[in-house]
Parts: structure tokens; C-alpha cells; sequence
């Protein structure tokens, strides 16, 4: 692409040229795209009518705030021949394709969404065969809303970020890929109108982008910065990024750059003016986040990595080698909320970026997956507290993200669910929280080693391939030789709900100095999982047992000269899953359990409870 930023009217004009190689078996002759700028075109696109106009907090309703990208001109060219943009395409004789254009809206019928379009080539695609299409395009950027469009800086200067911008071609799903039987006629197009709760999904490529701006800004973007040149007060800057499924960039004549080498990736942070004191905190997050995702998931393949310190709301968020951080959500200072954030936004470039599951119909796979990892980075890295630390209020990341689940009705909104289908709070809870914590939960059921062969296997044969829901759990299911159907049935493909108590300790005098002791347990709701019960004897020893949690009820007997004084489920906080905690313990009535201390510890934890629901609502 050779594109031109024109901060005059906040527009690109843009030239593509897209090689597409056909990789059915079967000839092709219909293409799908993505324009997803025209979600913000008027009140009635399928985004605006489910956000009513707000994104994160970015209003669309300021002065001006309309974004678009409309198509002049497209030609099939050939794909041998060199791409240049000086050249008019009016020069080319081909048949101009735009009037077969077609906007199409397979998610929800709203005829006034302009986000995806579909286009009849003049002529069959053979398999396997390569076509080259020329595009003319502009893009009108909107005031900053989902994370892309234009602002004025509080310097007073322009500041760009440059998202889902151009016409983006979407995913030919073939026989045997994703969800498409082996044993089908042909593939499908796989492309979804612009959601308000949903991500994205597009193929790998190649690109090649020149982005013409003012010679005072200063450039980032996806992939690697290639030469610059400058004419007329106006910079070209080229930048090639291999290997990935989009491109973004964002330019201002604000940013201070900030370089530190990792390995093979050189790690860049544009930092905005104000923030100068914390590049350092932004460049070590990341590379904190670079040793953890090699250690545990595998290699980063990329040569680079820009962090942006980005303005409004377009913080946040994650592209191929670019991701912005930011404290957009205005999140009080004794967080460690920008560590998080980067930590979590570069976890993208693995659980989105290099596997690239499709996020509108899956989104758990690259949210969930990726908050999972993220909680384990700041508990291991900052300790307790790593993600909110109050004076003696402490708070570690998993612990957040296993109560915004288990706060949140946890019985609703299976993992594996349309994006934009998710009712109420479903979407965040769904497709982060509780994936996370379904995460968690297997590791601690089976193991770090196992949970981290699982995650190796799973990237190392899955990169670059768009993996499934069916596919990650094959993977869990190879590694460990187990059958996991019990455990995605219930939580990933389900919304079972597992609550544990103990409900009572009843101990019965023998003869001799002889005691029975009965424990009786019980299964609240329908999630079943095994769990440890450990009983506390009067002479202080204990025995653990596994239950494995399918009844309803279950009584533990125990005969012998010492009586049971405790039961408590899970005391080594395994399954994480267990939505009240507050009822898997019990002590025996004479061990004086309302004992002030007691009453006093158990009224401290309903009050932390209550606090961490409060407090998971800002994430
Ligand atoms: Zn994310």
C-alpha cells in the first residue's frame, strides 16, 4: 500500500495493490472485505446501534465525529507485474470492478452496515492460482472511537491512530479448516460485520506499507521500519511486516522514542511528552512479558515490537507487533494497571497475533487464553498484590480475574458463544474472567509441567493456523493421554457452576473412648470437579481425601479414639472455580467456631469479598 495522511480532513487516501492466492480446490469467483471504517459512518451501522454511539467510554456523539472508507477503483491486474503507485489507475485498461461491489450483512440483515462487502470477479479463479487487484481508497478517520481515528493532543498537536483502515480481504475457509468438513464441496467466506463486542479475524500476509504524513511526525506501525524519505515537507515512511493478519499505525509529532534491544526483537516505546518519566516502565513491562511468553509458550518470531503510549481511546489495545497501553479506563494510581495492560496486550501477539483464532466466533481463545497467561505474569513477577495493592489490601491478578467470574452470574454465557451474541456483562466475563479462570483451574488440576507441555504443543502446532476450540482441547488431550470431555463440556462448552460446601460434622460417643465422626459434604450446583476434602482431627493430625465431587451428598465416616474437629474443601485453593468459598469449611460445634476471632475473620472476608467485586467492575 502507498497511502497519504491528509490532516487537513483526517483522511488517507490510499493505493493498494492485494495479491491473493486461491487456496480451495475448487475455482473461486466471489472475493469478501472488510471495511470496517464504515462502522462509524451514521447512527444506523450494526456498531453503533449496539453501542448506541459509545465505545470504552469514547463517545461518537462529539462534533464531527464520522469516519468512512469508501472504494473509487478496483482492477484485476497482473499480479506479476511491479506496484506503482504513481502510476493513476485510470492507466490501467482493466474493467473497473467497482460497481459489483456489494455490501453484505451475514451477522444481523442491518442493510445500513456498510462493513463487508462482496464483489463477483469478471472471471474465475483457478486453484491455487494468484490474482492481483488494484484499489483506490480513501478513509475518513473518526474522532477516536474503538480504538481508532484521529485526536488533538492536549499539546495541541494532531495525534493518529490508524486501525482497521483499509479494505481488508477477508478469510477463505477451506474444506478441513476451522470448522468446514474435510469432506465438503467448496469453502465459505468467513467475514463478520463490525460488532461492538467483538474483535477480528483476517489471513496472513505479506504487506508492504508506505505512509506519507507530515515531515514533523514521528511514524510507528506494524512490522519493521524500512527506509524514509522526505520531499515537500511531507516523510514517506516504509514499513514491511511479514507473517501477520493486519496492519496498524499511528503517527504525531508528539511521540519521544525510546529503543531497548531483547535478543532478536528490537523492543521501541513512543512515548507521549507528558509521560517521558515512564518509558522505562513501558519498555520493561514488555520485555518482562518477551521472557515470559518464550519461556512458557515459545518463541517470538518478530524482529520488532512497538509499545505506544497512545491518547484517547485507542489505548489498549492490540496489532501485529504494535499494541498501546496506556491508563485509559482511569484506573487509581495504586494499580499496577500499565504493567497489566502491556503485559496483557503483547500476550496478543500470541493468543491473536501468531494463532489467530477467529475472535468473533471464539474470542475466549485469544482474550481468555491470554488473560489467563497475563494473570500468571503479574502474580509471578509483582507478588501478591500485583494487581491492585491498597496498603494491607492486597489483590494478585488471578484472584481478580476468578472473582469477576464467580461475582458475575456465573451460570450464564458459555465460553464458546458469537461475540456479539453475548447478553448483559456476558461478553467480558465470558470471553476474559472466566476463561482465565477455567485456565488457571487446569493447571492446578493436572500440574505446571502439564499445563505448559499443553501450551507449548498447542503454539507450536497451531501458529499461524487459526485453531479452533475443538483443536485446543485435542491438543490438552494428546499431551496428557486423559480424555478432557468432562471438563470442556462443562466449562467451555457449558456453563456449569461448581459450589462445594460442608455442610455438617456430626460426632457420635462409642463405647471406649471410641468416637464415630460423619462429615457430611455437599454438591450445591451442577458443576461437578474433584476436590480435597481434608479432615482436622482433636489431636491435630489430618487426612486428605479426594472426593470426586458427582454427588449430591456424601458422607465421610471416620471411627477411632480422636474425633474429626475440621472439615474444610479445598484447602489449598486448587479449583478455583468454586464460586463461594465461604462455605467450604466447617469446624466442629464444641471447637467453639463463633469464637469472636472467628466471627471476626469471617466478617473480614465477606467485607474483602464484597470489595473485590466492587473493585473487578473496573476491568
Ligand atoms: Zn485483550
Amino acid at each position: 500500500m502507498d497511502v497519504t495522511l491528509r490532516p487537513e480532513s483526517n483522511s488517507i487516501d490510499g493505493k493498494q495493490r492485494l495479491t491473493w492466492r486461491n487456496p480451495d480446490s475448487v475455482p473461486v469467483k466471489e472475493l469478501q472485505f472488510h471495511m470496517y471504517l464504515n462502522a462509524f459512518k451514521n447512527k444506523e451501522t450494526t456498531f453503533m446501534k449496539e453501542s448506541g454511539g459509545v465505545h470504552r467510554g469514547a463517545s461518537a456523539t462529539v462534533k464531527d465525529p464520522w469516519g468512512s472508507i469508501q472504494i473509487s477503483s478496483m482492477k484485476m491486474v497482473n499480479p506479476m507485474d511491479d506496484f506503482r503507485p504513481e502510476i493513476p489507475l485510470g492507466s490501467n485498461s482493466a474493467e473497473d470492478l467497482v460497481d459489483r461491489i456489494t455490501f453484505i450483512q451475514p451477522d444481523d440483515g442491518n442493510l445500513a452496515d456498510e462493513t463487508v462487502f462482496s464483489i463477483q470477479l469478471p472471471r474465475e479463479v483457478a486453484p491455487g492460482e494468484t490474482i492481483a487487484l488494484e484499489i483506490l481508497f480513501e478513509s475518513r478517520l473518526p474522532e477516536i472511537v474503538a480504538r481508532t481515528g484521529w485526536k488533538t493532543a492536549d499539546t495541541g498537536n494532531p495525534f493518529y491512530f490508524v486501525g482497521q483502515w483499509f479494505p481488508k480481504i477477508a478469510v477463505l475457509e477451506v474444506p478441513g479448516q476451522r470448522y468446514i468438513p474435510e469432506d465438503a464441496e467448496k469453502g465459505v467466506w468467513n467475514a463478520h460485520q463490525f460488532h461492538v463486542n467483538s474483535e477480528f479475524y483476517a489471513d496472513f500476509g505479506k504487506y508492504d506499507v508506505t505512509m506519507r504524513v507530515p515531515e514533523s511526525y514521528v511514524v510507528g506501525a506494524s512490522g519493521v521500519q524500512m527506509e524514509t524519505s522526505t520531499e515537500n515537507g511531507m516523510k514517506a515512511v516504509r514499513f514491511e511486516a511479514d507473517d501477520v493478519h493486519d496492519f496498524a499505525w499511528t503517527a504525531s509529532p508528539d511521540y519521544l522514542e525510546f529503543n531497548q534491544q531483547w535478543r532478536h526483537v528490537n523492543v521501541r516505546a513512543l512515548i507521549q511528552p507528558a509521560h517521558k518519566g515512564q518509558a522505562q516502565r513501558h519498555l520493561d513491562a514488555a520485555i518482562t512479558a518477551l521472557e515470559k511468553y518464550d519461556a512458557w509458550v515459545g518463541e517470538y518470531p518478530y524482529t520488532s515490537l512497538t509499545v505506544v503510549d497512545a491518547i484517547g481511546g485507542s489505548n489498549g489495545m492490540e496489532y501485529p507487533t504494535l499494541i498501546t497501553a496506556g491508563t485509559n479506563y482511569g484506573l487509581p494510581t495504586w494499580s499496577r494497571f500499565l504493567e497489566l495492560v502491556i503485559i496483557h496486550e503483547f500476550g496478543h501477539q500470541y493468543f491473536y497475533g501468531l494463532l489467530a483464532s477467529n475472535e468473533f466466533e471464539e474470542a475466549w481463545l485469544d482474550e481468555g487464553m491470554n488473560s489467563y497467561i497475563e494473570s500468571r505474569i503479574m502474580d509471578e513477577t509483582y507478588g501478591p498484590g500485583a494487581a491492585i495493592s491498597l496498603g494491607p489490601f492486597k489483590l494478585g491478578d488471578i484472584e481478580l480475574q476468578r472473582l469477576s467470574y464467580a461475582k458475575q452470574r456465573p451460570s450464564s454465557g458459555a465460553l464458546v458463544t458469537n461475540s456479539w451474541e453475548h447478553v448483559g456483562g456476558d461478553y467480558g466475563k465470558s470471553t476474559y474472567s472466566k476463561p482465565a479462570t477455567v485456565m488457571n483451574t487446569l493447571e492446578r488440576y493436572w500440574g505446571w509441567d502439564m499445563q505448559q507441555r499443553f501450551l507449548k504443543a498447542y503454539y507450536e502446532r497451531w501458529r499461524f493456523k487459526h485453531p479452533t476450540t475443538r483443536d485446543l482441547q485435542s491438543i490438552a488431550e494428546e499431551v496428557s493421554g486423559t480424555d478432557l470431555e468432562w471438563f470442556f463440556s462443562q466449562f467451555v462448552y457449558g456453563t456449569a457452576v461448581v459450589d462445594y460446601s460442608v455442610d455438617s460434622i456430626l460426632i457420635t460417643d462409642k463405647e471406649d473412648d471410641q468416637f464415630v465422626s460423619r462429615v457430611r459434604v455437599h454438591r450445591e450446583q451442577d458443576g461437578v470437579f474433584p476436590t480435597t476434602l481434608r479432615l482436622r482431627f482433636d489431636d491435630g493430625t489430618t487426612e486428605d481425601v479426594l472426593w470426586d465431587g458427582a454427588e449430591r451428598w456424601k458422607d465421610f465416616r471416620r471411627e477411632g479414639t480422636h474425633k474429626i474437629v475440621e472439615a474444610y474443601l479445598d484447602p489449598d485453593f486448587n479449583n478455583l472455580l468454586d464460586v463461594n468459598r465461604l462455605n467450604n469449611r466447617k469446624v466442629a460445634a464444641s471447637e467453639s467456631d463463633n469464637s469472636f476471632a472467628r466471627l471476626a475473620q469471617r466478617r473480614a472476608i465477606m467485607i474483602y469479598q464484597t470489595l473485590f467485586y466492587v473493585l473487578s467492575g473496573l476491568f
